[in-house]
């Protein structure tokens, strides 16, 4: 393989992406780097500060002394965080307080794996292998109210069924790098696949990939 082999995979929240991003990290041995923790980290911090999610000034302060070592605390992972990270993701300045983090990464001389909404269209444009994944809302609505349960949240169906369709009309309606596929995207719709076959689609899809730029 080539040095440098960066695979994008963006998509709407609980579409499958981390778990694609994660069986492809172990797949082609590459780090993967989920972005979503970088604006949950910001929108937990801030609103443990007492600030106001829609204050992009303070928003993106918080960005920019965001410790990217410490994105594994389980706050990050409810439903709140998901909600706060929206908010704060739609300020121009935080997502240009998030970029150089998520450039470098991209940059490690082996190659990355970076999920998230902009990866292809903004961070890396140029990335040679680039998966859009997605589901119909109420499957991902399911999805995440599993794993949300799984984590001891409770909470109805329907409310998290109410929160992606929020979260989606938010993350594509925004000014500042909204999700949208990029042109030269290979598109997933995991609706009705299993995380197996998803895995493997994605697989074949990078395995493409790799092969064309391998003859470039
Ligand atoms: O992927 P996850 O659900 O953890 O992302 C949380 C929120 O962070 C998203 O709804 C989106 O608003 C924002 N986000 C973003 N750009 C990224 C990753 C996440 O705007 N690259």
């Amino acid at each position: 393989m080539k040095p440098g082999f960066v695979i994008a995979v963006d998509g709407p929240a609980a579409s499958g992406k981390g778990t694609i991003a994660n069986r492809l990290g172990a797949a082609f041995g590459l780090p993967v780097l989920d972005t979503g923790l970088l604006y949950r980290a910001v929108g937990v911090a801030l609103a443990r500060g007492g600030g106001d999610l829609d204050d992009a000034e303070a928003a993106a302060r918080v960005a920019r002394g965001l410790d990217a070592g410490a994105l594994e605390d389980p706050a990050f992972r409810t439903r709140e965080a998901g909600e706060a990270a929206s908010r704060v993701a739609a300020h121009a300045a935080v997502r240009a307080a998030l970029l150089d983090l998520q450039r470098s990464f991209a940059a490690r001389p082996g190659g990355a794996i970076l999920d998230g909404r902009d990866i292809g269209t903004v961070i890396c444009p140029d990335a040679p292998a680039k998966l859009f994944v997605t589901a119909t809302p109420e499957v991902r609505a399911e999805r995440r109210w599993r794993q949300l349960a799984g984590q001891g949240e409770t909470v109805g169906l329907d409310d998290v069924l109410a929160d992606i369709r929020v979260r989606d009309a938010r993350d594509a309606g925004r000014d500042a790098a909204p999700l949208v596929r990029a042109a030269d995207a290979v598109l997933l719709d995991t609706s009705e696949l299993t995380i197996e076959q998803a895995a493997d689609a994605a697989r074949r899809i990078v395995e493409a990939a790799r092969a064309r730029r391998e003859r470039s």
